[in-house]
């Protein structure tokens, strides 16, 4: 195999500044010492987990939050539900919020229409059931409001008065806006309800979208980097997928299998989701190359 092959992390890869910033609030208090819980995974990225709790941070899930009392824990991008907050009051917890400010608005946009509109109105939210950020957008409705995860869905939705529809932050603007079609035209039919279509879609996400299509577009080869888990990571990678067929899962460098690089790949694209460590991207390019060169 030739040794001449460009190999380009994809620019526009990588941790959004919500992340970001839970992972900086994370560090400056594991710096200060003592144990910092995390409920939840702070990122859907194992190897940055682990890179974290080997610095001290110790994830738990909700289960083992309710056992606790007089510890600080941090709240990750996702955002929680208020009887997280309650919990933590009863329990003598120092909550460190990394809520993503992004997250917290459309929490506080959500209350805001169940406080107005009560019962006079139905709250949908498009976007993974049991999802962390998803649950703390329900929990601002004393979980009244609906959530659907695709378009199909949209039939399971009451249609017998006004609807309020929210998105989860990183859900595709197509298939929003293919949700918000639907319901609008069965609203229309079924006796002229309305819908209030909100856009909280976080763009940091959205725009992430195009950009990939384009960057899978350009390469032979695609090796597509992120946690299992993400639903982001996910969503990106049907993207790349759609561009360009060669593209590849991975989570870690190890998952690499040297029978993908055949002959005729002269150009590889190293990208991944906003979930994803740009250290972790640099490290599966250097194994890119080291496999390269042995082929
Ligand atoms: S994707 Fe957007 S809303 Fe979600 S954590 Fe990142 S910046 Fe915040």
């Amino acid at each position: 195999m030739s040794k001449d092959i460009k190999i380009e992390i994809d620019e526009h890869s990588g941790f959004c500044f919500g992340v970001v910033t839970a992972i900086k609030k994370a560090e400056e208090e594991l710096s200060k010492g003592g144990v910092l819980y995390c409920l939840g995974d702070i990122v859907h990225n194992g190897s940055e987990v682990k890179r974290l709790e080997e610095a001290g941070l110790v994830t738990i899930d909700h289960e083992q939050f309710a056992q606790l009392h007089d510890a600080k824990v941090l709240l990750r991008a996702h955002g929680e539900p208020p009887a997280t907050y309650e919990m933590a009051k009863r329990n003598n917890i120092t909550l460190i919020d990394a809520t993503c400010p992004v997250v917290l608005m459309l929490q506080k946009r959500i209350k805001t229409e169940y406080d107005t509109e009560g019962d006079k109105s139905r709250i949908v939210i498009f976007g993974k059931k049991g999802h962390a950020e998803v649950n703390g957008l329900v929990g601002q409705t004393d979980n009244r409001a609906i959530v659907i995860e695709s378009p199909s869905e949209v039939s399971k939705v009451g249609l017998d008065k006004n609807i309020s529809l929210f998105s989860q932050t990183t859900k595709p603007l197509d298939e929003y806006n293919e949700v918000a079609e639907s319901l609008r035209e069965g609203l229309k039919q079924n006796g002229g309800y309305s819908l209030k279509f909100n856009d909280t879609i976080c763009r940091q996400v959205a725009n992430r979208i195009p950009n990939i299509f384009n960057f899978a577009k350009v390469h032979d080869l695609i090796i597509f980097v992120s946690g299992k888990k993400s639903s982001n990571g996910k969503s990106l990678f049907a993207e790349c997928h759609r561009a360009n067929e060669r593209s590849y899962f991975i989570s870690s460098a190890d998952e690499l299998e040297a029978a993908w690089f055949a002959d005729d790949v002269k150009s590889i694209g190293v990208c991944g989701a906003t979930s994803t460590p740009k250290w972790l991207m640099e490290k599966v390019a250097d194994r890119i190359k080291e496999i390269i060169t042995n082929n």
